[in-house]
């Protein structure tokens, strides 16, 4: 085999913000403001707060406001549903995104269902997990929506395709079956409890692989030629050559390029395209909440 194409997530990603910046430049002059999203931080995550930072930064740099509330580890959840209260209610907020996970001592489904739907640019609400699954437009989750985006590029129409996602979470596995579903391909969910993976797996032209663990799909798991996304963020412990610990992707790169079509890399593929996607859903949102047209 000749070796898969590289599917550059951080280029793509890069050309999407320079079209956002764009589209928010025009919203500004159509709506006399800027589309801001607000970001809600609680507690001291470390992993939460690098997130948080970029989410500000990139949302700054593409000429939109950026809204940060960083609360207390201890803030109770009355006090988180108030100030989603508040920012449901501010017209200068289009998006709001509550940064997951939230102490233990916090009901995560209670503070998703209190923002606005119309706001929710996360798409996690069941709202707009049920338009998705109907087929109504609303708001898609951003990690499987950029891995659409990725795919539909490499590969124009998915329609009759065959695609494995591996991972049913809510956020990632469940809405990206939704997606490749509606491009009309044939889906397979696997799971912890899926008999014969490698198997499975054979089958698809398109794997998708959100599971969580590092380097588990191996390359003779992949069909010849088949597209592979993977969203997997792991981090290997401490070695010589890298001292914080390499991080690699659920899928084992050097085996799974041999035999790929295409293949997104760890780190470069699927990660930046998340909050791209979600500085272009908050700019959906500035749209339909202003009432202006959105040519996308
Ligand atoms: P979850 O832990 O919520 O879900 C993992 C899924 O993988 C579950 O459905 C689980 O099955 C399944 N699974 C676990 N072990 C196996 C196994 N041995 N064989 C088959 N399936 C298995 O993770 P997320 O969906 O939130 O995230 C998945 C990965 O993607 C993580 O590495 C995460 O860091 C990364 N990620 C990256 C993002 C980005 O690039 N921006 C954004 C979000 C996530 P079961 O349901 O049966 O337990």
């Amino acid at each position: 085999t000749q070796g898969a194409s590289v599917i550059d997530g951080k280029a793509f990603a890069e050309d999407l913000r320079a079209r956002i910046a764009v589209a928010a430049a025009q919203f500004e002059v159509h709506a006399g403001r800027k589309a801001g999203l607000a970001v809600v931080l609680v507690g001291e995550d470390p992993a939460s707060q690098v997130y948080v930072r970029s989410k500000g930064k990139q949302t700054v740099e593409c000429g939109m406001n950026s809204f940060e509330h960083k609360l207390d580890e201890n803030t109770d959840e009355g006090a988180l549903l108030d100030l989603v209260e508040r920012l449901n209610a501010d017209p200068a907020v289009d998006g709001i995104l509550v940064q997951l996970p939230l102490p233990a001592h916090i009901n995560e489904q209670e503070v998703i269902s209190a923002i606005s739907p119309d706001k929710d640019v996360d798409g996690f609400h069941i709202i707009n997990s049920g338009r998705l699954s109907v087929g109504l437009p609303g708001f898609v989750p951003c990690t499987p929506l950029g891995c659409l985006m990725l795919l539909k590029d490499k590969l124009g129409s998915l329609c009759g395709l065959d695609a494995v996602v591996i991972g049913r979470s809510n956020i990632v596995g469940k809405p990206m079956a939704a997606l490749l579903l509606a491009e009309s391909c044939t889906v397979t969910i696997a799971h912890s409890r899926t008999k014969d993976l490698p198997d499975v797996v054979r089958r698809a032209d398109i794997i998708v692989a959100a599971v969580g663990r590092a380097e588990m799909v191996k390359g003779d798991w992949i069909k010849p030629g088949a597209t592979v996304i993977d969203v997997g963020i792991n981090r290997l412990p401490p070695s010589e050559t890298s001292p914080k610990g390499k991080l690699v992707g659920d899928v084992d790169y050097a085996s799974a390029v041999q035999v790929a079509g295409a293949i997104t890399p760890v780190p470069g593929g699927v990660g930046p395209m998340t909050i791209a996607v979600l500085l272009r859903n908050t700019l959906v949102a500035a749209h339909r909440n202003a009432g202006v047209a959105f040519d996308e």
